[in-house]
């Protein structure tokens, strides 16, 4: 963060100063609200949580070098006191991204939110300076944590954002307003809390309708609901996708033998070549969409290009590939799941699976309201379309839908298999892989069956 005295950081946010005896102290380091992340120069937000209450841990952080405690009371050493502490965190992240004018790219979308944030950094990185989202942090609370790490340096700032309703999404563009921002797709994620896809589209595009003139929009063209959004914003469109019409698009997609995306890229500025380090075909829109958004920040075909190609996985669980000593291979896309992403990782382990033994480990998609039994029992069915070896259902109700849908599309009786839990999985592959199977583990955050693929790397 840009080094802020208290004195300072109470008028930002409106607070008052409890047993502050020097309020010309600065803070020169991260905020954190976790007091083990606490490091001299920091200053503590203490946010009441369900189970735990920062503001027991206001004395731990400050005998661990922070600077001062944002709290909703006193509490007893030195402490800017607020009514809100997420209001005054979002405020203070405000006014440090304005001092810093630094350019906000803002991304959301129900699918490849975090993956595309990740290709973004490392593309943009090699043009400058660039602070982006850690992980999938995409909240009001992880987005101005994020925005507070920027300092002078910074001449970029990525921003996942994630929108649960109405409102939201409007409320993050208030604390770091955009002047680029991305829409990726709009899908069935969190349909049950939406209410349907056309709401969950409303509140996606209010990135766009936030945006100044002198901004940029970039929208999903091969994504009806996505496209339609370009009348809500004063902001130039760039489009980008496999449509004809996309000014950043992909010619002779494939996928190599490995599994990985190859593709012509087009931009405005010129053409160039680039096979992609991840797998899936789905990773094809999230490059793309990197792409346009580097486009929009001055770098050239060719550097994008090789920046593309040159980009890893950041965060964990996302089709993270690896090839144990005996030849099986586990991919470990265990992070979430819905039904588009179902189908993408399906797709990838198809094609990786060429002449080999495929095994999808699938477990519920949550939050699906009532589209979940049809949404299971299409991946089921997508499965045995796209000839994948077997099948293991993992867990409860919604796993004898996957395996129902699959029975129901035809001749498999023993290629699926129903287990109630990770641990059955585990033994059942223990038991039954063989060298060159491939192995896909995925299902919905709150089921954690990357256990499943953890344990199958950790010694076989
Ligand atoms: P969250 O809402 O949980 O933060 P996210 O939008 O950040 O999710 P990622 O974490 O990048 O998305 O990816 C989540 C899942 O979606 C992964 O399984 C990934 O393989 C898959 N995925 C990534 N990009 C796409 C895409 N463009 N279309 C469909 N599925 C995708
Ligand atoms: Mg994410």
């Amino acid at each position: 963060m840009i080094a802020l005295s208290l004195a300072e950081i109470a008028e930002i946010v409106g607070g008052q100063s409890y047993d502050i005896p020097d309020p010309s102290v600065q803070v020169t380091g991260s905020v954190v609200i976790d007091s083990r992340l606490v490091a001299p120069g920091s200053l503590f937000a203490a946010f009441a949580g369900e189970h735990v209450d920062g503001h027991d841990y206001a004395r731990v952080a400050y005998e661990a070098g922070a600077v001062a405690v944002l709290a909703a009371r006193p509490v007893g050493v030195p402490a800017i006191v607020v009514d809100d502490v997420q209001g005054a965190l979002g405020a203070l992240a405000r006014e440090v991204v304005r001092c810093l004018g630094t350019d906000v790219v803002a991304l959301t979308g129900s699918s490849g939110k975090t993956s595309t944030k990740d290709l973004i950094a490392q593309v943009l990185q090699r043009h400058a300076p660039t602070v982006y989202t850690p992980g999938s942090l995409n909240n009001e609370i992880g987005l101005p944590l994020t925005a507070l790490t920027a300092t002078s340096e910074t001449r970029h700032l990525v921003l996942e954002m994630g929108a649960r309703g109405i409102g939201h999404i409007r409320y993050l563009t208030g604390l770091t307003p955009p002047r680029i921002g991305l829409v990726l797709n709009v899908g069935t994620a969190h349909i049950g809390e939406f209410g349907g896809r056309e709401q969950i589209a409303e509140a996606k595009g209010e990135l766009v309708e936030v945006l100044p003139q002198d901004g940029c929009a970039v929208l999903n063209a091969d994504d009806p609901l996505v496209r339609a959004m370009a009348p809500r914003t004063e902001a130039r469109v760039l489009l980008f996708g496999e449509a004809e019409d996309a000014d950043v698009r992909a010619e002779n997609v494939r996928l190599t033998d490995a599994g990985q995306p190859s593709f012509r890229l087009h931009t405005p500025s010129g053409c160039s070549d680039v096979t992609l380090r991840l797998y899936g075909e789905h990773h094809v829109s999230n490059a793309l969409a990197a792409a346009a958004v580097a486009h929009e920040l001055g770098m050239s075909a060719d550097e994008i290009a090789r920046a593309l190609s040159e980009a890893g996985t950041l965060s964990r669980w996302r089709m993270e590939v690896t090839e144990r000593p005996d030849g099986v291979t586990v991919v470990n896309d265990a992070y979430n799941a819905n039904p588009e992403s179902m189908r993408a990782a399906l797709r990838a382990l198809a094609a990786m699976g060429k002449g080999r033994r495929t095994w999808a480990v699938l477990g519920p998609m949550a939050e699906l309201g009532d589209e979940s039994l049809a949404e299971h029992d299409a991946v089921g069915r997508l499965a045995v379309r796209l000839n994948v070896s077997k099948l293991v259902a993992v867990g409860d109700r919604e796993a004898s839908w996957l395996q129902l849908g699959a029975y129901n599309e035809g001749s498999w009786g023993e290629e699926s298999v129903h287990v109630s839990d990770a641990q059955a999985a585990v033994d059942l592959l223990r038991s039954e892989l063989r060298p060159g199977d491939v192995v896909l583990v995925k299902a919905s955050r709150s089921i954690g069956l990357e256990r499943v693929a953890l344990a199958l790397l950790d010694g076989g």
